[in-house]
């Protein structure tokens, strides 16, 4: 009978060892914390959206990094997999807006127990031990020899949880590399002052575009000064672009539209800014007519006081300052060039974007072990025979959606079955 140890209870390693147990291997778990799955317990909201009902393909749309890498494991054990999955385990499930599936208890906790159980019905021990040490011949700790290990030990963030990012550690201490870490699904900081003002607004419906700043020279300035000085220029193809929701916060701006574009930002190598289109249903025209039609019924009026017909009062007073237009102009005083001016400001508001939150408010971590170092089959290590790696530790992430945990559960599943069999 093989040993297999598992390194973290998460959702990735309690797959990992019921399937490793089902397949005839002998499976400890090794989890520091002294309850299992802590991070589930908060997944969802508390209510753990723990798949989708996407097919394949519309899965891979959504895994931003190393999507490709996902693909065998996908076709092995899909979405649809996941929810027969906890069907079988008793668990009734229900699916929400977006394809998003839920407990129907709405709990968080119905799955981390009917993990828990699949795991422990198939003789899996799960024992509190924190792993320091993990060796090229398998030994944990310096004393306990395996056949096979798998690591799960899941990401960086919200780290009180017990994934403080020790997973890492492993994977370069066995020769691996591990990609650049940062948070991703998370929300973005501003210094532009009007986020804390709209601090608790959230807008719908708005198209939220990122773009990249980029450093040019300036070759009048070289040439004047002498010397080489750069100019800040900006890039006209969005990184980002997306219709949805956000929110104003006192520290710049969040909500499902910035958490999907934090994914796609680079704040260690470049500088960006962002763009809400107000009104994505009209183009520039039909904005124009539809504020020339607020202003023929308000001809007497000054323009703050219908601003508010276009957007959120106190959201319209800072487009306002954006088209450069006073809050008392006279509506009869308003000038082509100011009408073309506010159409442009709700078109393109502008928001100076300065990086993410803290990765302890990061709903996953961008980066991890370089899955060019891992059999996509097996998930073992291309490196150390007998090595596996699972879940969140790898560099595989994705959008909100369920996407996250599917990939914790396809890459558990797997790594589970190989490294009984192999
Ligand atoms: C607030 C929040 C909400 C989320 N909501 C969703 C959602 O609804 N749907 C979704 O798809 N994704 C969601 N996610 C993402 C999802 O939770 C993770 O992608 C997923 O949990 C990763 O699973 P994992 O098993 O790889 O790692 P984890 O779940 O992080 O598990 C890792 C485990 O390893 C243990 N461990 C770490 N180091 C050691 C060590 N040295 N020794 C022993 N044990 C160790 C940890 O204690 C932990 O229990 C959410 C994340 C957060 C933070």
């Amino acid at each position: 009978m093989k040993k297999i140890a598992v390194v973290g209870a998460g959702a990735a390693g309690l797959m990992a060892a019921a399937e490793a147990a089902k397949n005839g291997a002998d499976v400890t778990v090794f989890e520091k914390n002294e309850r299992p799955a802590r991070k589930l317990m908060i997944t969802g909201k508390g209510r753990c959206n723990v798949t989708n009902i996407a097919d394949n393909q519309t899965f891979l749309n959504n895994v931003v990094t190393n999507s490709k890498f996902m693909y065998s494991a996908i076709s092995e054990f899909s979405c649809k997999d996941t929810f027969e999955y906890f069907e079988n385990l008793g668990v009734e499930l229900k699916v929400e807006r977006g394809g998003r599936v839920f407990p129907n208890t709405d709990k968080a906790v119905t799955i981390v127990d009917a993990l828990v159980k699949n795991a422990k019905q198939h003789n899996v021990k799960i024992i509190k031990k924190q792993v320091t040490d993990i060796s090229k011949d398998l030994v944990i700790n310096k004393t306990e020899k395996f056949d096979g290990i798998i690591i799960c030990t899941g990401g960086e963030s919200y780290s009180l949880t017990g994934s403080t990012g020790d997973g890492y550690k492993f994977a370069r201490q066995l020769g691996h590399t591990v990609t650049d870490i940062s948070p991703a699904l998370v929300p973005l900081e501003s210094d532009d002052s009007f986020c804390s003002e709209l601090s608790g607004l959230s807008l719908k419906n708005v198209v939220f575009s990122v773009y990249e700043k980029s450093t040019v020279t300036n070759n009048v300035n070289a040439e004047n000064n002498g010397n080489k000085k750069s100019d800040k220029k900006q890039k006209t193809k969005p990184v980002f672009s997306e219709l949805g929701e956000m929110l104003f916060c006192h520290f710049g701006i969040s909500g499902p539209l910035v958490l999907s574009a934090s994914c796609n930002l680079n704040f260690n190598k470049k500088e960006y800014y962002g763009k809400i289109d107000l009104k994505p249903g009209l183009n520039e025209e039909q904005l124009e007519k539809r504020i020339l039609r607020d202003f023929e019924n308000n001809i007497n009026k000054e323009i703050h006081n219908i601003i508010g017909l276009l957007v959120p009062y106190k959201l319209g007073l800072f487009v306002l300052k954006q088209a450069d237009i006073n809050k008392n102009q006279k509506i009869n005083e308003f000038t082509k060039e100011m009408r073309k001016s506010l159409t442009f400001a709700l078109k393109h508001f502008k928001i100076n974007l300065k990086g993410f939150r803290p990765i302890e408010e990061a709903i996953i971590t961008k980066g991890g072990v370089n899955v060019k170092e891992i059999n996509p089959k097996t998930f073992e290590s291309k490196l150390v025979k007998g090595i596996y790696f699972a879940g969140e530790v790898l560099d595989v992430n994705a959008y909100t959606g369920g996407y996250n945990l599917q990939i914790a559960f396809s890459s558990g599943y797997i790594a589970g079955r190989s490294s009984a069999k192999e």
